[in-house]
């Protein structure tokens, strides 16, 4: 039972402690005084829209949770900031050239977000990133800016070639990153061919690397970009071409979410001295692009453990223009434009994933019976005692007993030694120790880390309703931890513990890693579930999500919902996508949904002809059916 006292004192302050929202939320993310989850997207951050009003709004418009909910204010912050720091380093530093972002699309390649990026960063000149020939396709017509680059990374056939020389012919700043050595033959056939003068730049495959999930995409062993034999192996084909001026841009990409600014720091200052050198050797040169890496502080420890970054923005651009600024000035070459492709920090915090809570089952220690005789099996006597005796200076060796004796009564009931009543007794009895240990052991001064995990031993489940593979494939694959807290109720003790269970039936199906009082743990503090809405917000999901997402389960794409905030504190539904329905899904892996209705109507016809239903109820079972078909693939109200 929680003492009144601790339900009376809750505030919201402890809700945002608990949560670490300010940790985590870059202003963007706050509590307001009746409890509510509020976004903040102005420096005024009096100006806030709560999450639980736009659920509402989102209800009374006829749309269905899951709601994956994106804020059209935070990309455009982001842009901004971004932006706005490297040229405040190139200021502050006095650079002689300038910064120019471009967003990877492959981060996340939904159109509306390819528009935003490219219609608010346009006074920037920020541009994007094309991995592969769909995405420069959707670049080219998207770039409404022309003083933008697009940087074409991935592998090139001769149609993406030729694409990118009829952009550049066109007018656009189209570079080629060339990945592999045989890639520049054709580049050069097919420049001759068009009579267009290319923009060339190579990948760096650097010997320096870095921490974090994906360190093996920089380091020797890479498998994207040149090493440096290769390198003047480019240099000398286009010297004996004649066309070294077409050698422009020095690229490489040390991985994503890079923790430790120390590893930026040696990474610049390697592709500096070898962008330098490609100088003296003759190379045209003017762009260093550094790729991608800038890292979202997912955690809020602001520490280099990898779900988070020990560096600011401020300080990341600093390092940055101040590297190249003293390598290029002790050799005497111009400053070149540098360019970063930073996606994940772009995108991240403009989508929140929201889902509202099914059902829950509660671990709690059911009651044993009033008296238990002495002549009960001596193992269950043992394990009673173990019980009676539980102390916190003896927690440790409690929880080892009960283990012992749950085990040897399992082998017991195996051999046919006890009855299923018995060992229903025993379980009763041993899962009333843990409960006791549970409390106990937050008595002692020093947790040993066997029992760290009884927590989410007993944690609750809360069964939500989301598919983890659909809308957060990195929290499954990867052990990606995503912020995550109700959205309302935050002036409410959070009484109960649990795991969040999604409506997949796969045994990974589950969240079980969250950020709580400043620390990484397998269960998450919720309110009461009484069969009433609760909401709960996974924050931070606007990078890599989306597409990476699958269908298991057949759980189709999310509802969509944009909204826009405006300087009065209101905002607009700017755009609403249906999510998949079943029949979509089904069409995804090759059936035909017109085809499994009349394959169904058939079935239904001939139960009418064989006695087994009436007509009528032939009209309910179609109409359900085709409903079923043509809803949403989530729980519907
Ligand atoms: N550039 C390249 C070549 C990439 O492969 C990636 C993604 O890994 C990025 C940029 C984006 O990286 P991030 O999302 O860390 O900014």
């Amino acid at each position: 039972m929680v003492k009144k006292e601790i339900l009376d004192r809750w505030t919201i302050e402890h809700s945002v402690d608990l949560y670490g929202i300010r940790n985590w939320g870059k202003g963007y993310f706050n509590v307001s005084p009746g409890g509510d989850v509020v976004i903040t997207p102005f420096d005024d951050k009096n100006i806030s829209v709560s999450i639980r009003d736009i659920i509402d709004g989102i209800r009374e418009r006829g749309m269905d949770m899951p709601v994956l909910l994106r804020l059209e204010n935070l990309l455009d912050a982001q842009i901004y900031e971004l932006n706005k720091s490297f040229q405040d380093a190139i200021d502050t530093f006095k650079y002689q050239s300038h910064y120019r972002g471009v967003y990877p699309i492959k981060v996340n390649q939904q159109q509306q977000i390819i528009d935003e990026i490219t219609r608010f960063g346009s006074k920037y000149h920020h541009g994007l990133e094309a991995g592969s020939k769909a995405e420069l396709i959707a670049a080219i017509s998207m770039l409404k800016d022309h003083e933008s680059f697009i940087i074409c990374n991935g592998y090139k056939d001769a149609e993406f070639i030729d694409l990118g020389l009829m952009a550049v012919k066109m007018g656009i700043n189209c570079f080629f990153v060339i990945e592999m050595p045989n890639e520049l033959p054709l580049i050069l056939e097919r420049a001759v061919e068009m009579n267009v003068t290319p923009l060339i730049g190579v990948r760096l495959k650097l010997s320096s690397k870095a921490g974090g999930h994906w360190s093996d995409s920089g380091g020797d062993r890479s498998i994207f970009g040149l090493n440096t034999t290769q390198l003047i192996q480019v240099v000398d084909t286009l010297r004996e071409r004649g066309m070294l001026d077409c050698f422009k841009l020095l690229h490489y990409h040390l991985g994503s979410q890079i923790p430790n600014i120390r590893d930026i720091r040696s990474a610049v200052m390697e592709a500096c001295r070898i962008y330098v050198e490609l100088q003296k050797e003759g190379a045209a040169m003017g762009y260093l692009d550094l790729g991608g890496g800038l890292a979202v502080d997912y955690d809020g420890s602001k520490t280099n453990y990898m779900n988070s970054m020990n560096y600011s923005l401020t300080e990341y651009c600093h390092d940055i223009v101040e590297v190249i600024m003293s390598t290029c000035d002790d050799i005497g070459v111009p400053h070149p434009v540098i360019i970063t492709e930073s996606g994940r920090a772009t995108v991240a915090y403009y989508s929140v994933l929201l889902f509202n809570v099914l059902d829950a089952t509660r671990f709690e220690a059911m009651p044993l019976p009033e008296t238990i005789n002495d002549t009960e099996h001596e193992q269950i006597i043992n394990l009673l005692d173990v019980l009676k005796t539980v102390k916190p200076k003896n927690v440790q060796e409690c929880f080892n007993d009960a283990l012992y004796y749950r085990d040897v009564i399992h082998q017991l009931f195996k051999h046919g030694d006890i009855s299923l009543r018995d060992r229903s007794l025993a379980e009763k009895i041993f899962w009333n120790i843990i409960n006791v240990i549970a409390l106990e052991k937050n008595k002692m001064k020093l947790i040993p880390p066997e029992l760290e995990g009884i927590d989410s031993a007993i944690a609750d489940i809360y069964y939500c309703n989301f598919s983890v593979f659909q809308s957060l494939p990195d929290a499954w694959a990867i052990g990606q931890i995503f912020p995550t807290m109700p959205i309302h109720r935050l002036n409410e003790y959070p009484c109960r513990n649990a795991v969040l269970a999604d409506i997949t039936c796969d045994c990974d199906g589950k969240i079980d890693r969250f950020i709580s009082d400043n620390e990484i743990r397998n269960c998450i503090p919720l309110h009461d579930f009484n069969d009433n809405e609760y909401y709960i917000g996974v924050f931070l999901v606007g990078a890599y999500q989306e597409t990476l997402g699958d269908l298991h389960n057949l759980m189709g794409d999310t509802n969509v919902v944009s909204i826009r905030i405006n300087e009065k504190g209101d905002y607009d539904f700017v755009r609403e996508i249906d999510g998949d329905s079943v029949a979509d899904v089904l069409s995804y892996v090759e059936y035909n949904p017109k085809l499994l209705l009349e394959q169904f109507r058939a079935k239904a016809e001939r139960a009418v002809r064989d006695g087994l239903i009436s007509v009528s109820e032939r009209r309910k079972i179609m109409k359900a059916y085709e409903s079923g078909l043509y809803g949403y693939t989530y729980f519907e109200k």
